[in-house]
């Protein structure tokens, strides 16, 4: 197992009706940026619940955030955070609300133009304003990480960055916000999680059991639950048991002591900026083509995978590792994924050589746990998504 440390100081406050907990949480004699999206929370009542467990706080409202939170609003939420001088922030929504928060929340206090922090990929550990989550959308695991990703509108760029003062203070997850959820939203959630497991587990065979078991046992669960749930999102089993694994999947328990993949977001973000294709469909496209792109690096992580999650048969590691990669594809066809970019858009000839070249400029050699994607492997695995 490789060294590791885990540190996680979110408080997750989990279950139906945890919302009433709200106003114990909030730091008193602070004025409260409250964050939100398009307007979702209006519709499904959360916006009014919100308000009404923060009876008698100082709000002010920032809503318009949109999904791939743009860095140009971000910009105009900092804005009103300086002039007002707010203290705390509380984000409503799915993860491009959080993740958006995360940058207002770093970029308040930055010395210089905030755009650095995400050209430079940064670790911000200090000078944050303290923020908290109200979780509507079960994905992504933003409200229980320090991680977060913004598109540069003006330069069509999605950069992550993180570290370790951009967890939330707390995060209020409640399953029965899918209820409102779009079937396509939840078929998203389902299969961003998964694929934020297979990152960090399907890299190479190593001496992390444990890691793997509880991994695969996230897989399981969402591969047994993520077709039920798009059908019965009001059954709170299916719906509790969906945003366990959302945040189980990206809380950063999954990724201590053993090697990490992320190559099929860091592709994948590219095809958001360049077509806005939801996020998760992105995944859907890129990884089984990364796989059968690496097949020789992968293959038997694959084959254990496809054993332990799908149960298959084949006699040998090849036959094994090829099956779990039809069953993937299988899956994702089930949660409504295309899994082709010409599916999406007609103009997809030049992107292979587009994300190669911008890779390139950013100085990125190689990918993966082995950093053995390099370009030409990236070439490879986009002109396999056409
Ligand atoms: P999202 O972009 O936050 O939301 C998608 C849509 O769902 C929005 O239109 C939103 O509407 C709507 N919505 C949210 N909750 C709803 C509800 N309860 N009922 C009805 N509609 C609702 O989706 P997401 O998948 O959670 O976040 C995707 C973003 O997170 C991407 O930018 C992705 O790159 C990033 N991401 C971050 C991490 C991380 O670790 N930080 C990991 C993976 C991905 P409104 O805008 O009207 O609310
Ligand atoms: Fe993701």
């Amino acid at each position: 197992m490789l060294n590791f440390e885990l540190y996680n100081p979110t408080n997750l406050i989990f279950g139906k009706g945890q919302i009433e907990k709200l106003s114990a949480l909030v730091p008193k004699n602070t004025k409260i940026l409250l964050a939100y999206g398009g307007g979702s929370i209006f519709k499904n009542g959360i916006h009014e619940q919100v308000l009404k467990n923060l009876e008698g706080f100082e709000i002010v409202e920032f809503g318009g955030i949109e999904p791939n939170p743009h860095f140009e609003t971000l910009m105009k939420a900092v804005e009103i955070m300086r002039n007002e001088n707010i203290g705390f922030i509380l984000a409503v929504g799915g993860g491009s609300v959080i993740d958006g928060v995360k940058f207002i929340s770093a970029a308040v206090k930055f010395e210089g133009n905030p755009m650095e922090i995400l050209h430079k990929r940064m670790q911000i550990k200090e000078n944050a304003i303290p923020f908290g989550t109200v979780l509507t959308l079960p994905a992504t695991g933003s409200e229980m990480n320090s991680g977060a990703v913004v598109t540069i509108q003006s330069t069509q760029e999605k950069l992550a960055f993180g570290g370790s003062a951009m967890f939330p203070k707390f995060s209020i997850c409640d399953p029965t916000v899918i209820e409102s959820l779009p079937k396509r939203q939840i078929q998203n959630g389902v299969v961003d999680a998964f694929t934020h497991v297979m990152e960090q587990y399907l890299t190479y065979p190593h001496d992390a059991i444990l890691q793997d078991r509880i991994a695969e046992s996230v897989l399981q669960t969402l591969a047994e639950i993520g077709p039920e749930v798009v059908e019965n999102p009001t059954d709170y089993k299916l719906a509790s048991n969906f945003m366990w694994s959302c945040t189980m999947a990206l809380n950063g328990l999954l990724n201590k002591g053993v090697p990490v993949d992320w190559a099929t977001h860091m592709i994948g973000h590219e095809l958001t900026a360049l077509y806005g294709i939801d996020h998760a469909r992105t995944l859907a496209i890129i990884g089984p083509n990364l796989y059968r792109t690496m097949f020789e690096t992968k293959k038997e992580k694959l084959a254990q995978y496809g054993e332990r999650v799908w149960h298959v048969s084949g006699n040998t590691i090849d036959e094994k590792a090829n099956q779990a990669i039809e069953k993937t594809v299988e899956f994702f066809h089930k949660m409504g994924m295309n899994t082709k970019l010409s599916e999406y858009t007609e103009n997809y000839e030049d992107t292979a050589a587009f994300i190669v070249n911008r890779f390139s400029e950013r100085g990125w050699k190689g990918l993966g746990e082995k950093q053995n994607i390099t370009l030409e492997k990236v070439k490879e695995i986009v002109e396999l998504s056409y």
